[in-house]
């Protein structure tokens, strides 16, 4: 059997007629950019997400620029963020002058938050918690310290579709937060998209006029801005998707259940440390082992693809070797690959991905 990690081609099909018809009637109406379809779609996600503010933009690594700028975050300043992202999270910090200042994972992935204090400095301005594989941050913690030092908290949920912290969406409890739709994540467009949510007007209206030149409107500029604006036809796309994502998030959850069930015995083999501090919503289902490599290589000869994208943490990546150590971050990173977790796999193959693992224990 084969088993892709994602399988973008079967969700479509699963909802082929809905988004063939929203596509053309964009295609008919000749508007590409704005109009009611972008305005429906970023209604339909304030109801969803509860949120005052949504602001399409082109992505999500953008999406975290643009909050960042907009707060007025540049050179001199420091941001801090987890050692453990992808590198869009500190690629944005650094883009707008600032300094991503890293700090060490705790056992559920996240962001360490006994850490965050010692790395605060007279130039920090903001907290960049990330909900890395959907699984919240503790952000009772975060907005404590947040509040006590003054600092804006932005979260980067680019990983965190739908998932919650209590009774609360993630992307919605600090200044601001962000989504990413790639193709890949939980709500995935046909390209490039992304948004900002916050409750905050003004900051909202810096950032819409900024995503788009800096215009207030047509030819009335209020500062200097860039292009980033979602396509009306990924909207259209995803007006599609959101009805739909609910459901998604919980086949996620299904199947994590099952690969718990299935896999928390499995000699050389961890689970995830889920927190339980709302609802996850498995981008990925990372699983752990010592002889990672060689896990790796036997779910490939058994035609299972697993992720292996996050091998590296940020701080010892690129452009930002900052010397320090981190030990919890490194030692996940070493061990980590992440299974399929995706809603159109079937029974058979779940209990095939588990089969292949139970495999590897023996
Ligand atoms: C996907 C992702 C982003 C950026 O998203 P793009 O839309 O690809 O720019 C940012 N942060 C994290 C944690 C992500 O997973």
């Amino acid at each position: 059997m084969k088993i892709p990690l994602v399988d973008l081609k079967s969700q479509y099909h699963s909802i082929k007629s809905k988004i063939d018809e929203a596509v053309q009637e964009v295609l008919e109406n000749g508007v590409f950019l704005g109009g009611d379809v972008i305005d429906e779609f970023e209604g339909e996600l304030e109801r969803y997400y509860g949120i005052r503010h949504c602001i399409g933009v082109a992505n999500g690594f953008d999406a975290l620029y643009i909050v960042l700028k907009k707060l007025g975050i540049g050179d001199g300043d420091e941001v801090i963020t987890t050692a453990y992202s992808w590198i869009a999270t500190a690629n944005a910090i650094s883009q707008t002058g600032a300094k991503p200042v890293f700090v060490d994972i705790a056992e559920d992935f996240n962001i360490d938050c006994s850490q965050i204090e010692s790395r605060i400095t007279k130039n920090t301005k903001a907290i960049l918690p990330v909900h890395i594989y959907g699984q919240a941050c503790d952000m009772d913690e975060i907005m404590k310290i947040g509040l006590y030092h003054e600092l804006a908290v932005i979260e980067d949920s680019a990983q965190a579709h739908g998932s919650t912290h209590g009774d609360k969406k993630l992307g919605t409890i600090g200044k601001a937060g962000i989504l990413s739709f790639y193709p890949t994540k939980q709500m995935g467009a046909y390209g490039d998209a992304g948004c900002i949510l916050t409750d905050d007007g003004e900051l909202a209206g810096k950032c819409r006029e900024f995503a788009n030149h800096g215009t207030i409107n047509r030819f009335n500029f209020s500062d200097e801005g860039i292009n980033s604006r979602m396509d009306t036809l990924q909207a259209a796309i995803l007006k599609v998707k959101l009805k739909h994502l609910d459901d998604w998030i919980q086949r996620r959850n299904e199947i994590a259940g099952h690969y718990f069930e299935e896999l928390s015995d499995v000699k050389g083999v961890r689970p995830p440390v889920v927190t339980g501090r709302g609802q996850h919503s498995y981008y990925y289902f990372p699983i752990f082992s010592e002889r990672r490599d060689a896990l790796k290589q036997h779910m490939y000869e058994n035609g299972v693809e697993v992720g292996n994208n996050y091998s590296f943490i940020l701080p010892k990546t690129g452009p930002y070797h900052d010397g320090n150590e981190y030990p919890v971050a490194a030692d996940y990173a070493s061990k980590v690959i992440t299974l399929p977790v995706y809603p159109e796999l079937t029974k058979e193959q779940i209990q095939y991905v588990c089969d292949v693992i139970n495999r590897f224990g023996q």
